[in-house]
């Protein structure tokens, strides 16, 4: 099979016929994922940031059974269902009270297509066709779909790589103050003459809240959050927050935005949206932006094929509900501190350059490129992914 694998089936950001060694894992279970040979590693990745519960939960198993048994996929276009409507009820409840409009979609980068497209909807259907741009970050993660890539950072999204197709964008140096430190005014310089030179082309700007995750696991400071949250409201810019790795209590917080005391006008959610079991995402908006978006008889051009597929969202309703019903912040708060003392040993390594923690996130930065051909089998010797 491994044999297969290597000559037919791309993996992720990988080069076809790959010279690294896949590993295969036959099932899992809690925190282990279990190998071919049957040896068991612990998974410190959590595939990705979406397995909050662990693998094989009860709960989740026979949610996603019991839905199966009545339905696991309908069109959404003029159906509707119980798994969706519950689960809308849930993210409304659970994320700030201004969002109270969702949009289902399959994964966290259709999820920030979505979010952009209400953006630019929401100014072109008021007769608003100047805002074409997004203010984004540098060291920024929204996904791999074109919209999406077009506000990664531009770097480390390999724009080079689409020269001419992508849609050019403006962006603003990454937040400077890290989580902890002390706030300077100077901080949020860069985005503030961004926004003010360019406002009026800007239809949103949109940041990962607190952490940004794929780019370079970097923590900042709530107050430029807040900052940023100010300078929206006050240049008339729609504020997108991609809480798609931070959701669901990653970072201590429910949502990485509370930390901030501020919230978005568009929301995406993902990854541990199911606890991990399947692909769903959400967009999430309030009255004011779908009012605009359907400003002159307008609709949101968007409706996939798989939205709000039920099976997903039975077991979402499972996740969400077994993560509330848990002591989930003081789950969160002991993985802190024991990720805190732990992993803070690495920072004597002279090949570490610094430790990093917030929530459920441990940080070890190299000062050079991580050797993944010798790093990985080294790991798996140590009993982790
Ligand atoms: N936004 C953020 C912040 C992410 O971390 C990711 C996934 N790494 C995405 C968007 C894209 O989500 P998906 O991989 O489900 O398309």
């Amino acid at each position: 099979m491994l044999e297969y694998d290597r000559e037919h089936i791309l993996h992720p950001y990988a080069p076809s016929n790959p010279s690294l060694n896949m590993t295969f894992v036959k099932s899992a279970k809690g925190v282990y994922l279990e190998l071919e040979d049957g040896k068991k590693i612990m998974d410190g990745m959590s595939s990705w940031w979406s397995v909050i519960h662990g693998y094989n939960v009860e709960s989740l198993n026979n949610a996603a059974i019991e839905q199966i048994g009545k339905v696991s996929h309908v069109m959404f276009g003029g159906i509707t269902h119980e798994p969706a409507i519950k689960l809308a009820q849930k993210l409304i409840e659970i994320t700030d009270t201004s969002l109270e409009r969702v949009f289902f979609s399959d994964s966290g980068s259709v999820a920030v297509e979505v979010a952009l497209k209400m953006a630019f909807q929401y100014w072109s259907s008021q007769g608003n066709t100047q805002k074409s741009k997004i203010l984004a970050f540098s060291k920024g993660y929204h996904g791999d779909t074109f919209g999406a890539m077009s506000v990664c950072d531009p770097v480390t999204g390999m724009h080079s790589a689409f020269e001419g197709v992508l849609h050019k964008n403006i962006f603003a140096q990454a937040p400077a103050c890290m989580f902890g430190e002390q706030w300077d005014e100077k901080h949020i310089q860069d985005f503030k003459i961004k926004l003010q030179e360019n406002h009026t082309h800007i239809a949103a700007v949109i940041l990962e809240p607190v952490v940004q995750g794929a780019g370079g696991m970097r923590i900042y400071s709530p107050e430029f959050l807040k900052r940023v949250r100010e300078l929206c409201s006050e240049y008339d810019v729609l504020l997108i927050l991609d809480e798609i790795a931070t959701g669901f209590g990653r970072t201590g917080k429910l949502f990485a935005y509370e930390h901030a005391g501020i919230a978005p006008d568009i929301l995406c959610v993902g990854k541990a949206i199911t606890g991990g079991y399947m692909s769903l995402a959400a967009t999430l908006t309030t009255k004011k932006v779908m009012q605009g978006v359907e400003a002159n008889g307008n609709v949101l051009m968007h409706g996939p094929t798989f939205m709000a597929n039920p099976l997903a969202c039975a077991v979402a309703n499972a996740s969400v509900e077994l993560l509330l019903n848990s002591p989930w912040e003081e789950r969160v708060h002991n993985i802190q501190t024991q990720l805190h003392k732990e992993l803070t040993k690495c920072e004597e390594l002279s090949i570490v350059k610094e430790v990093r923690t917030l929530g459920a996130i441990g940080v070890v930065e190299l000062n050079e490129e991580v050797d993944l051909g010798f790093m990985t089998p080294e790991f798996i010797k140590e009993g982790v992914w």
